[in-house]
């Protein structure tokens, strides 16, 4: 049976080989609805998202990762986030036709900025590296050998009906079985694209491990939703400031913002607003006495 939306991780037994694979169906459909992407552009944003969903395998309860690609090519964003309650939400912006193939072409002169929140109480880490290699995958590749040393090697994929990911990790510590990692990297080239769209992670685990011992573990649930709320947009608001606010409002009657991850749209009238500036006061629903 082919579990869709579902991050699953594998160990290779007696080695330092880790893994993890994804494949999301409902989550990339549900982000698929909101926006009409060109294929190209589409595939790119659904790879993201799958590395980005592979990545957060790590991050706690409270914890975010925030992968953004910038450039001054065709496409100029492709923006993708999971937390650690397994939500994922991405967005792309294009100006002009994105090449087929080329991250130098679509993205032009571009860098990968990867945001790590571990959470409650702990610092927020990014780290910033210019754009290098053909694919999302050898970028995000290159991106691990520059910042966190530990070999890491993704595959990724994407259409108009899935995005799927497979990551192989090399662990620190003894290496029993120096020779683990090169290995199942060698196997994972074999890979097709469309197997990893098409395939449960059983069978292609078969496929590539049949002579390891691969240990896989119960799945953890991945699905599309957005972290935006009225109150977040409401600080928002606040940190543009009064006059700012205030001349939208001359100017409009309204101040409307739209989330264009999830296309929600909030409206603040003059009393609403107002409400905001008002001193001491916190949002309604929030609000407490001093
Ligand atoms: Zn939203």
């Amino acid at each position: 049976m082919m579990s869709y939306d579902t991050l699953r991780r594998f160990i290779l037994e007696s080695t330092n080989v880790r893994g993890e694979w994804v494949s999301l169906e409902a989550a990339w459909q549900a982000l698929l609805e909101r926006h009409e992407y060109p294929p190209v552009v589409r595939d790119l944003l659904g790879q993201a998202l799958a590395a980005v969903a592979l990545l957060s395998a790590t991050i706690k309860f409270d914890g975010s990762l925030i992968l953004q690609v910038t450039g001054n090519g065709p496409l100029n964003l492709l923006v993708v986030q999971a937390n650690g309650r397994g939500n994922v939400r991405g967005l792309a912006r294009w100006q002009s036709e994105v090449p087929a193939s080329g991250l130098a072409a679509q993205f032009g002169d571009g860098r990968m900025v990867m945001t790590i929140d571990p959470g409650e109480g702990r610092d927020r880490y990014q780290g910033i590296v210019p754009l290098e290699g053909d694919t999302l995958a050898q970028a995000l590749e290159g991106y691990f050998s520059r910042s966190e040393q530990l070999p890491t090697r993704l595959w990724l994929a994407a259409d108009g009906r899935r995005a799927a990911g497979l990551l192989l990790q090399s662990l620190p510590g003894e290496q029993r079985d120096p020779d683990a990692f090169n290995r199942a990297v060698v196997l994972a080239e074999t890979l097709k694209p469309d197997e990893l769209l098409d395939l449960p992670v059983e069978t292609v685990l078969h496929r590539l491990y049949h002579e390891e011992d691969v240990r896989l573990y119960e799945g953890t649930p991945v699905s599309f939703r957005c972290s935006c709320s009225r109150e977040r947009v409401a600080d928002m608001l606040r940190n543009l400031g009064y006059a700012e606010v205030r001349g939208v409002l001359e100017d409009e009657g309204v101040v409307e913002v739209h989330c264009e991850f999830c296309n929600a749209g909030y409206r603040f009238d003059t009393v609403d607003a107002e409400q905001l500036f008002a001193a001491g006061e916190s949002p309604p629903g929030t609000r407490t006495r001093h």
